[in-house]
């Protein structure tokens, strides 16, 4: 299933060079704007190809909107959004890794996973919203 390699490594090192979340129709005027003839439609499938495989890191927007970003580990962890900029902070918290753990197992869940990202504005863009 090595389809599209040209398409996919073009993708990926888009994707490497972006700094926050990016959603497929970001990445696709991105590519484009550097002359790429690439089709949406490839660009959400090697996305997805490449989430699946744990290359990118991907979740949910609150608007619903699938976002994906290369991360700096594939380890677990938590992200930090600010829905103005973009700009992501990767998080690890040992709090919420016990209370999710813990409280799984109070109510008998094994092999519980969880997904937790915070969205908000990141300071600079706090700043920003008082002075407009
Ligand atoms: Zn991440
Ligand atoms: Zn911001
Ligand atoms: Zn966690």
């Amino acid at each position: 299933m090595k389809r599209n390699t040209w398409q996919r490594e073009a993708v990926r090192a888009t994707l490497g060079e972006t700094e926050g979340f990016v959603s497929a129709q970001g990445l696709h005027s991105r590519l484009h704007s550097t002359g790429s003839p690439i089709g949406l439609a490839t660009v959400y499938r090697a996305l997805a190809d490449l989430a699946l495989e744990g290359e990118a890191d991907s979740l949910q927007s609150p608007e619903g909107e699938s976002l994906y970003r290369a991360c700096s580990t594939t380890d677990h962890h938590h992200h930090l959004i600010c829905r103005r900029c973009g700009l992501t902070i990767e998080i690890e918290v040992d709090a919420v890794e016990n209370w999710a753990t813990n409280v799984a197992a109070e109510h008998g869940f094994s092999q519980a996973a969880h997904v937790i990202d915070i969205f908000g504005l990141c300071a600079a863009c706090t700043g920003a919203s008082v002075t407009a």
